[in-house]
């Protein structure tokens, strides 16, 4: 009987003006983006982080400081490819992930199934076993203030 292991990640972004909003590896038109050291991708890292932590490895900002000059504005699907190396290395193979990102705008669910393209061919596994949902905040609080976005995600890994 195979071994099961389950994982959850957790990312939050600022939104600001002047930078391009990059979700689940796809590049999204609106007039703000999500700040920080990378691409700041909320979709990746915490689909990054769900997969970490299923196989029991140090999280993202372990792997990729953001002291790491090597990491400033990188694209996240290389820190997901990355990430992912270390948890094949380790035998792990993925079941399914499934990401929420709640985002008050703009409109996310046209870009979902570039989304689930985009992972899984970094991932080299079926579409079907990466499932993205968004939502919005309903006008509460930072998410609802457009003031940043947040993404959760689950991963089960099997060996
Ligand atoms: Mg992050």
């Amino acid at each position: 009987m195979s071994e099961l292991r389950i994982g959850q990640g957790l990312d939050i972004h600022r939104l600001v003006a002047g930078r391009a909003l990059i979700l689940g590896g796809i590049k999204i038109p609106f007039e703000m983006g999500l700040e920080g050291h990378s691409d700041a991708d909320v979709v990746l890292h915490a689909l990054i982080d769900a997969l970490l932590g299923a196989a029991g490895l140090p999280d993202i900002g372990q792997l990729f400081p953001n002291t790491d000059r090597s990491w400033k504005d990188a694209d996240s699907r290389k820190l997901l490819a990355l990430a992912w190396e270390r948890v094949r290395a380790a035998g792990w193979e993925l079941v399914n992930a499934d990401v929420t990102v709640l985002a008050e705008r703009p409109k996310l669910s046209p870009y979902i199934p570039q989304m689930k393209v985009a992972i899984s061919e970094v991932l080299t596994v079926a579409a079907d076993c990466i499932n993205i949902k968004a939502t919005t905040a309903e006008r509460l609080g930072f998410v609802g203030r457009e003031e940043g976005m947040l993404a959760s995600a689950v991963a089960l890994l099997s060996r």
